[in-house]
């Protein structure tokens, strides 16, 4: 069985702020559509933040990484989009403990204990067009690296025919129709980032 250690994690989050620096013009296109246009440099100055924050004092266990990642998300990100990936990810690493290896098994149960916080956190149910209708389906396929990739992609692409029923885009109500949810391309990213990295893993 596959053991993941603190570098994979870095390797993932690393990769995840490249993908969303790409892609960065697109999140915000997609915010401008149904939010106030700032979700691609929301997420691009914390992930970057992120990216720095693990180079300088790369953290020695899974836990730690995605403990810092996350604290690095919540004192950067201004939006909605920061305390709630970065609640993610904090709870995540703190149900992982000071492990020094995790399994695929271990990772999987973790960030579904960080997305039950977000879903606490934010009050977002399944179809209210949010991050979690990407997040959830990828949790589900894991350890399925490849499956939960294009799991959360899926995911992203369901939300355009969804009405909002958080966040900014909510204020919109049958104008949110038609657009993908700009959190939901997102985490499609960091999720298509998590399937690089293990790829690369073996
Ligand atoms: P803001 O909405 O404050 O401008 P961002 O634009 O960075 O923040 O992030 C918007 C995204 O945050 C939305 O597209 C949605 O996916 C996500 N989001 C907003 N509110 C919630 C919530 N209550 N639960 C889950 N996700 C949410
Ligand atoms: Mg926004």
């Amino acid at each position: 069985m596959a053991r993941r250690d603190a570098g994979f994690v870095r390797r993932w989050l690393t990769t995840a702020a490249e993908a969303v620096a790409r892609d960065a013009d697109r999140l915000t296109e997609l915010d401008s559509a149904i939010g106030d246009a700032d979700h691609g440099a929301n997420m691009r100055r914390g992930m970057t933040a992120v990216s720095a924050a693990l180079a300088k004092e790369p953290p020695g266990t899974p836990g730690a990484v995605l403990l810092l990642a996350g604290r690095t998300l919540v004192s950067t990100v201004g939006g909605a989009s920061g305390p709630l990936y970065g609640t993610l990810l904090r709870r995540a690493g703190k149900a992982l403990g000071d492990a020094g290896t995790v399994t695929d098994e271990e990772l999987r149960d973790a960030l579904r204990t960080g997305t039950e916080a977000v879903a606490q956190l934010g009050g977002a149910a399944p179809g209210d067009k949010t991050m979690l209708d990407a997040v959830r389906p990828a949790i589900e396929a894991l350890p399925d690296y490849a499956a939960a990739g294009a799991a959360a992609a899926r995911g992203a692409e369901d939300t355009v025919p969804l009405r909002a029923r958080k966040g900014r885009a909510s204020y919109l109500g049958e104008r949110s129709v038609g657009h993908m949810d700009p959190g939901a391309a997102s985490a499609a990213l960091l999720f298509g980032a998590l399937a690089e990295a293990a790829t690369a893993d073996g």
